[in-house]
């Protein structure tokens, strides 16, 4: 789970990798005409093919800004050595000849790239989003139909009836929209709803809870196995009026998270890139609800970016090749799986702590009467894994 940015830890000095600093990088898009010079030659990727070059004059009829051509031109020598590359000084690519089929024009730089996706990925569109509808996951508690909500750039998953949380992390708006979306088009009643009937993804056609989760055994006295009930009918799918289709929203999310995680399970920050720190968090030390039912967050955080999250032990290890192998062993495959699926990877009824010294968490997946236990230290670091 996580809970989106951490502290600022950039300092006035830090730098970006043009030399500016994040005051001035800031301030330099802080301008309608250069604001919208970016977003123009962002827009011209459109997500295929290399990255076009511009000409100026083409740049200039794409930005819709009432600007003459000597106040257009001074905005966009602004951006040039920043976020904006003029091909004809050829600074920016690394390799000679790469992109070179307009050599006079304008680019993005790879931080204009970086700054501009990051914009567009919090395109939300008027889009009416799922709120409390029925996911397709049953309650590994109770058995409920779980309910999914997305608001605020928030997707959660959360049991209206024992009020387990399953999930609450901030997620970009893109999970709403499609591949031929374009995303922001959404709200405007062109979605695509995903209902499974893609040839090249058979197993869409399945309900999302699927045979891994029948099979397995959650261990604790908490982990009641559910019924054999496969889907809800509300969680078929059903869009939303505007084309928003809830469980492929679901299936996105999972996809989403399932990626984020591994990486800070890795140690790597998937926003940056860089390293980051790892603690302990007892769960009655955290600010999530339900800690009766928690015993512990491996929190991993950037230094770098701010970013960071609090991982479920299952989470932290489900990229150990141990795991992997029991989970590949024993018929599950976890990259076709939503995690919440998963008793052992979503909730603690797998896990115990040994307070003494040292330190040390266990967490134990029974699937089908085989065993792993594997344990870790307080850095997160696997010391021990048993099988049997
Ligand atoms: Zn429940
Ligand atoms: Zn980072």
């Amino acid at each position: 789970m996580g809970d989106g940015d951490g502290d600022a830890s950039n300092g006035p000095d830090d730098r970006t990798y043009a030399g500016r600093s994040l005051s001035a990088a800031y301030d330099l898009v802080g301008n309608e005409v250069r604001a919208a010079i970016l977003l123009a030659l962002s827009r011209t990727h459109g997500g295929q093919g290399e990255p076009p070059v511009v000409p100026f004059s083409d740049l200039r009829s794409r930005v819709d800004v009432e600007t003459d051509s000597s106040q257009f031109n001074y905005h966009l020598q602004r951006l040039v050595g920043t976020f904006v590359e003029d091909r004809s000084a050829g600074d920016a690519q690394l390799v000679d000849g790469f992109v070179d089929t307009e050599p006079d024009g304008y680019a993005l730089r790879p931080e204009g790239s970086l700054f501009t996706r990051s914009l567009r990925a919090s395109i939300a569109g008027e889009t009416t989003t799922p709120s409390g509808v029925a996911s397709p996951l049953s309650c590994h508690y109770c058995d409920a139909t779980v309910e999914l909500t997305y608001r605020n750039a928030i997707f959660a998953l959360q049991c209206p009836d024992c009020e387990f949380l399953y999930e609450y992390d901030l997620v970009p708006p893109g999970i709403l929209h499609g591949p031929d979306d374009h995303s922001e088009g959404v709200g405007r009643g062109s979605a695509v709803v995903d209902d499974g009937a893609d040839d090249e993804h058979p197993r869409r056609r399945e309900p999302l809870r699927t045979a891994p989760r029948r099979t397995e055994t959650a261990v604790g006295e908490d982990a009641t196995p559910s019924g054999e009930d496969d889907a809800h009918p509300d969680a078929t799918g059903a869009a939303t009026a505007d084309g928003v289709d809830p469980r492929a929203v679901y299936e996105r999310a999972a996809t989403y998270l399932r990626e984020r995680r591994r990486s800070f399970a890795g140690g790597v920050c998937p926003t940056c890139g860089g390293g980051t720190t790892t603690a302990t968090v007892d769960a009655a030390d955290s600010a999530y609800p339900r800690t009766d039912r928690r015993e512990l967050f491996v929190n991993r955080s950037c230094v770098h970016c701010g970013d960071r999250n609090y991982l479920r032990l299952g989470e932290l290890l489900q990229r150990q090749s141990a795991v992997v192998a029991f989970c590949h062993e024993t018929g599950l495959e976890l990259d076709d799986t939503p995690p919440w699926e998963l008793a052992w990877l979503v909730t603690d009824t797998g896990v115990t702590v040994d307070d003494g010294e040292p330190w040390r968490a266990h967490l134990a997946i029974e699937r089908d009467g085989d065993r792993l236990v594997v344990a870790v230290d307080d850095a997160g670091d696997v010391v021990e894994t048993r099988r049997s």
